[in-house]
Protein backbone atom coordinates (compact mmCIF):
# COMPACT_ATOMS: atom_id res chain seq x y z
CA UNK A 1 0.00 0.00 0.00
CA UNK A 2 1.27 3.27 -0.40
CA UNK A 3 0.22 7.14 -0.43
CA UNK A 4 -0.93 8.57 -3.60
CA UNK A 5 0.52 12.44 -3.41
CA UNK A 6 -1.69 13.21 -6.09
CA UNK A 7 -5.25 11.75 -5.44
CA UNK A 8 -4.78 12.42 -1.53
CA UNK A 9 -5.19 8.57 -1.02
CA UNK A 10 -3.94 5.24 -0.49
CA UNK A 11 -3.60 3.11 -3.07
CA UNK A 12 -3.40 -1.09 -2.51
CA UNK A 13 -1.49 -2.83 -5.73
CA UNK A 14 -2.69 -6.63 -5.83
CA UNK A 15 -0.83 -9.21 -8.27
CA UNK A 16 -3.11 -10.39 -10.29
CA UNK A 17 -2.78 -14.08 -12.55
CA UNK A 18 -4.61 -14.18 -15.56
CA UNK A 19 -3.86 -18.01 -16.85
CA UNK A 20 -6.42 -17.88 -19.67
CA UNK A 21 -5.57 -16.18 -22.68
CA UNK A 22 -9.38 -16.37 -24.03
CA UNK A 23 -9.86 -13.55 -21.23
CA UNK A 24 -9.63 -10.66 -23.52
CA UNK A 25 -11.00 -8.14 -20.90
CA UNK A 26 -12.40 -8.62 -17.68
CA UNK A 27 -16.06 -9.81 -16.81
CA UNK A 28 -18.45 -7.08 -15.22
CA UNK A 29 -21.09 -8.17 -13.18
CA UNK A 30 -23.90 -8.79 -15.89
CA UNK A 31 -26.18 -12.00 -15.61
CA UNK A 32 -27.78 -13.62 -17.93
CA UNK A 33 -30.70 -16.49 -18.37
CA UNK A 34 -31.59 -19.10 -20.37
CA UNK A 35 -34.62 -20.82 -21.21
CA UNK A 36 -34.76 -24.10 -23.00
CA UNK A 37 -36.88 -26.04 -25.13
CA UNK A 38 -37.03 -27.96 -28.91
CA UNK A 39 -38.59 -25.76 -30.96
CA UNK A 40 -36.35 -22.76 -29.76
CA UNK A 41 -33.11 -24.85 -28.47
CA UNK A 42 -32.01 -21.54 -26.32
CA UNK A 43 -33.85 -18.31 -25.66
CA UNK A 44 -31.43 -16.42 -23.32
CA UNK A 45 -31.65 -12.70 -22.22
CA UNK A 46 -29.23 -10.75 -20.44
CA UNK A 47 -28.80 -7.86 -17.74
CA UNK A 48 -27.39 -6.03 -20.60
CA UNK A 49 -30.37 -6.03 -23.06
CA UNK A 50 -29.80 -8.80 -25.11
CA UNK A 51 -32.29 -11.20 -26.25
CA UNK A 52 -30.93 -14.21 -28.27
CA UNK A 53 -32.97 -17.09 -30.00
CA UNK A 54 -31.20 -20.12 -31.27
CA UNK A 55 -34.09 -22.19 -33.09
CA UNK A 56 -33.94 -25.69 -33.38
CA UNK A 57 -36.82 -26.69 -35.43
CA UNK A 58 -34.76 -28.32 -38.51
CA UNK A 59 -32.21 -29.98 -36.15
CA UNK A 60 -35.49 -31.22 -33.75
CA UNK A 61 -37.29 -32.34 -36.91
CA UNK A 62 -34.24 -34.03 -38.55
CA UNK A 63 -33.34 -36.04 -34.88
CA UNK A 64 -37.34 -36.90 -35.16
CA UNK A 65 -36.81 -38.44 -39.06
CA UNK A 66 -33.78 -40.64 -37.74
CA UNK A 67 -35.60 -42.02 -34.55
CA UNK A 68 -38.68 -42.43 -37.26
CA UNK A 69 -36.58 -44.61 -39.65
CA UNK A 70 -34.94 -46.44 -36.60
CA UNK A 71 -38.14 -47.48 -35.44
CA UNK A 72 -39.38 -48.73 -38.76
CA UNK A 73 -36.11 -50.81 -39.37
CA UNK A 74 -36.66 -52.72 -35.74
CA UNK A 75 -40.12 -53.34 -36.75
CA UNK A 76 -38.52 -55.12 -39.89
CA UNK A 77 -35.80 -56.87 -38.06
CA UNK A 78 -36.09 -60.77 -38.39
CA UNK A 79 -37.24 -62.37 -35.21
CA UNK A 80 -34.58 -63.16 -32.34
CA UNK A 81 -32.37 -60.16 -33.92
CA UNK A 82 -32.42 -56.65 -31.95
CA UNK A 83 -30.82 -54.16 -33.66
CA UNK A 84 -28.56 -54.02 -37.34
CA UNK A 85 -25.60 -52.06 -38.52
CA UNK A 86 -27.71 -49.86 -39.96
CA UNK A 87 -29.51 -48.95 -36.95
CA UNK A 88 -26.28 -48.80 -34.86
CA UNK A 89 -25.35 -46.23 -37.67
CA UNK A 90 -28.19 -44.45 -37.48
CA UNK A 91 -28.55 -44.26 -33.48
CA UNK A 92 -24.21 -42.81 -33.83
CA UNK A 93 -25.39 -40.66 -36.55
CA UNK A 94 -28.26 -39.20 -34.56
CA UNK A 95 -26.40 -38.28 -31.89
CA UNK A 96 -23.52 -37.31 -33.16
CA UNK A 97 -25.22 -34.29 -35.06
CA UNK A 98 -27.06 -33.58 -32.12
CA UNK A 99 -23.83 -32.86 -29.91
CA UNK A 100 -22.35 -31.60 -32.87
CA UNK A 101 -25.15 -28.58 -32.82
CA UNK A 102 -25.17 -28.80 -29.00
CA UNK A 103 -21.24 -27.83 -28.30
CA UNK A 104 -21.31 -25.03 -31.14
CA UNK A 105 -24.17 -23.62 -29.20
CA UNK A 106 -22.45 -23.51 -25.95
CA UNK A 107 -19.79 -22.62 -27.41
CA UNK A 108 -21.27 -19.40 -29.76
CA UNK A 109 -23.50 -18.16 -26.65
CA UNK A 110 -20.80 -18.25 -24.24
CA UNK A 111 -18.67 -16.13 -26.42
CA UNK A 112 -21.50 -13.78 -26.95
CA UNK A 113 -22.21 -13.54 -23.56
CA UNK A 114 -18.46 -13.04 -22.47
CA UNK A 115 -18.45 -10.11 -24.76
CA UNK A 116 -21.26 -8.79 -23.24
CA UNK A 117 -19.50 -8.74 -19.30
CA UNK A 118 -22.01 -11.95 -18.47
CA UNK A 119 -19.94 -13.49 -15.32
CA UNK A 120 -23.05 -15.63 -14.06
CA UNK A 121 -25.57 -17.47 -16.48
CA UNK A 122 -28.89 -19.05 -14.86
CA UNK A 123 -30.35 -22.41 -16.57
CA UNK A 124 -33.80 -23.21 -15.72
CA UNK A 125 -33.84 -26.92 -14.33
CA UNK A 126 -35.61 -28.99 -17.01
CA UNK A 127 -37.99 -31.04 -13.97
CA UNK A 128 -40.51 -28.32 -14.04
CA UNK A 129 -40.88 -28.28 -17.29
CA UNK A 130 -41.63 -31.41 -18.08
CA UNK A 131 -43.94 -32.00 -15.19
CA UNK A 132 -46.07 -28.92 -16.03
CA UNK A 133 -46.16 -27.85 -19.63
CA UNK A 134 -45.64 -30.78 -21.81
CA UNK A 135 -47.34 -34.00 -22.35
CA UNK A 136 -45.65 -37.19 -21.73
CA UNK A 137 -44.68 -37.66 -25.32
CA UNK A 138 -43.29 -34.63 -25.98
CA UNK A 139 -41.27 -35.38 -22.67
CA UNK A 140 -39.63 -38.01 -23.99
CA UNK A 141 -38.85 -36.56 -27.05
CA UNK A 142 -37.47 -33.55 -26.58
CA UNK A 143 -35.56 -35.53 -23.35
CA UNK A 144 -34.05 -37.92 -25.59
CA UNK A 145 -33.47 -34.75 -28.07
CA UNK A 146 -32.00 -32.53 -25.32
CA UNK A 147 -30.17 -34.92 -23.30
CA UNK A 148 -30.11 -31.84 -21.14
CA UNK A 149 -27.64 -32.92 -18.84
CA UNK A 150 -24.86 -33.12 -21.21
CA UNK A 151 -25.85 -29.78 -22.60
CA UNK A 152 -25.42 -28.02 -19.22
CA UNK A 153 -22.32 -30.14 -18.78
CA UNK A 154 -21.38 -28.99 -21.72
CA UNK A 155 -21.73 -24.88 -21.36
CA UNK A 156 -20.53 -24.98 -17.88
CA UNK A 157 -17.17 -26.26 -19.20
CA UNK A 158 -17.43 -23.36 -21.79
CA UNK A 159 -18.37 -20.75 -19.57
CA UNK A 160 -15.33 -22.38 -17.28
CA UNK A 161 -12.58 -21.78 -19.81
CA UNK A 162 -14.23 -17.97 -19.64
CA UNK A 163 -14.32 -17.55 -16.17
CA UNK A 164 -18.21 -17.42 -16.10
CA UNK A 165 -20.60 -19.39 -13.66
CA UNK A 166 -23.22 -21.49 -14.82
CA UNK A 167 -26.14 -22.26 -12.12
CA UNK A 168 -29.01 -24.39 -12.43
CA UNK A 169 -32.32 -22.93 -10.84
CA UNK A 170 -35.41 -24.75 -10.18
CA UNK A 171 -37.81 -22.27 -10.88
CA UNK A 172 -41.45 -22.57 -11.22
CA UNK A 173 -42.22 -22.95 -14.83
CA UNK A 174 -42.31 -19.11 -16.07
CA UNK A 175 -43.60 -19.62 -19.46
CA UNK A 176 -47.05 -18.68 -19.35
CA UNK A 177 -46.55 -15.80 -16.93
CA UNK A 178 -47.50 -12.22 -18.41
CA UNK A 179 -44.61 -9.51 -18.13
CA UNK A 180 -46.80 -6.97 -18.09
CA UNK A 181 -49.67 -7.56 -15.37
CA UNK A 182 -47.71 -10.73 -13.81
CA UNK A 183 -50.78 -12.74 -14.15
CA UNK A 184 -50.33 -16.50 -15.31
CA UNK A 185 -54.02 -17.51 -15.67
CA UNK A 186 -54.71 -14.90 -18.29
CA UNK A 187 -52.20 -15.60 -21.10
CA UNK A 188 -52.46 -17.98 -24.06
CA UNK A 189 -49.64 -19.81 -25.95
CA UNK A 190 -49.67 -19.91 -29.39
CA UNK A 191 -46.83 -21.49 -30.82
CA UNK A 192 -44.17 -19.25 -30.54
CA UNK A 193 -46.30 -16.06 -29.37
CA UNK A 194 -47.30 -15.43 -25.87
CA UNK A 195 -50.43 -13.31 -25.53
CA UNK A 196 -52.24 -11.72 -22.54
CA UNK A 197 -55.53 -10.17 -21.72
CA UNK A 198 -54.01 -7.26 -20.70
CA UNK A 199 -52.92 -6.57 -24.25
CA UNK A 200 -49.19 -7.93 -24.07
CA UNK A 201 -48.02 -9.73 -26.98
CA UNK A 202 -44.39 -11.26 -27.39
CA UNK A 203 -41.66 -14.35 -28.16
CA UNK A 204 -43.23 -16.93 -25.72
CA UNK A 205 -39.78 -18.44 -25.32
CA UNK A 206 -37.42 -15.22 -24.62
CA UNK A 207 -40.31 -13.66 -22.67
CA UNK A 208 -39.76 -16.27 -20.72
CA UNK A 209 -36.05 -16.10 -20.15
CA UNK A 210 -36.63 -12.48 -19.55
CA UNK A 211 -39.04 -13.82 -16.06
CA UNK A 212 -36.42 -16.06 -15.12
CA UNK A 213 -33.92 -13.97 -14.97
CA UNK A 214 -35.63 -11.20 -13.17
CA UNK A 215 -36.33 -14.04 -11.07
CA UNK A 216 -32.62 -14.38 -10.30
CA UNK A 217 -32.18 -10.62 -9.44
CA UNK A 218 -32.33 -8.19 -6.52
CA UNK A 219 -32.91 -5.53 -8.51
CA UNK A 220 -35.79 -5.98 -10.99
CA UNK A 221 -35.14 -3.18 -13.37
CA UNK A 222 -33.56 -3.97 -16.68
CA UNK A 223 -31.95 -1.95 -19.24
CA UNK A 224 -34.41 -1.53 -22.30
CA UNK A 225 -34.10 -4.67 -24.66
CA UNK A 226 -32.22 -4.67 -28.23
CA UNK A 227 -34.35 -6.36 -31.26
CA UNK A 228 -33.56 -10.04 -30.39
CA UNK A 229 -30.75 -11.91 -32.27
CA UNK A 230 -31.81 -14.87 -34.06
CA UNK A 231 -29.61 -18.25 -35.17
CA UNK A 232 -29.93 -21.21 -36.97
CA UNK A 233 -28.31 -24.29 -37.48
CA UNK A 234 -26.59 -24.96 -40.85
CA UNK A 235 -24.67 -27.91 -39.80
CA UNK A 236 -21.66 -26.54 -38.97
CA UNK A 237 -22.20 -22.86 -37.66
CA UNK A 238 -24.88 -21.11 -35.38
CA UNK A 239 -25.52 -17.96 -37.99
CA UNK A 240 -27.50 -14.80 -37.29
CA UNK A 241 -31.03 -15.58 -39.76
CA UNK A 242 -31.98 -13.04 -42.08
CA UNK A 243 -35.06 -12.03 -40.09
CA UNK A 244 -33.24 -11.27 -36.84
CA UNK A 245 -33.98 -7.54 -36.79
CA UNK A 246 -38.11 -8.62 -37.04
CA UNK A 247 -39.48 -5.53 -35.46
CA UNK A 248 -42.90 -7.33 -34.66
CA UNK A 249 -41.70 -9.31 -31.65
CA UNK A 250 -41.18 -8.62 -27.56
CA UNK A 251 -41.55 -4.95 -28.28
CA UNK A 252 -45.12 -4.83 -28.50
CA UNK A 253 -44.72 -1.63 -25.34
CA UNK A 254 -41.22 -0.32 -25.83
CA UNK A 255 -42.16 0.38 -21.95
CA UNK A 256 -42.82 -3.43 -20.65
CA UNK A 257 -38.66 -4.04 -20.87
CA UNK A 258 -37.52 -1.67 -18.74
CA UNK A 259 -40.30 -2.38 -15.89
CA UNK A 260 -39.97 -4.91 -13.02
CA UNK A 261 -42.91 -7.38 -12.62
ZN1 LIG B 1 -50.96 -9.42 -18.88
Amino acid sequence: MFWDENAQTFRAFQPVTIDNSRLAHPLADETAALDIGANNLVACTTTTGTQLLYEGRDLFERFRETTHEIARLQSKLREGRYSSNRIRHLYRQRTKRRDHAQDALARDLIERLHSEGVSTVYVGALGDVLETSWSVEANAKTHNFWAFGRFVKRLACTAEEYGMAVEARTEAWTSQECPRCGSTTDTVRHQDTLTCSCGFEGHADLTASRTFLLRQLDDTQLRLMAQPVRFEWDDHDWSETSHSHRPKEVRTNPQVASVGR
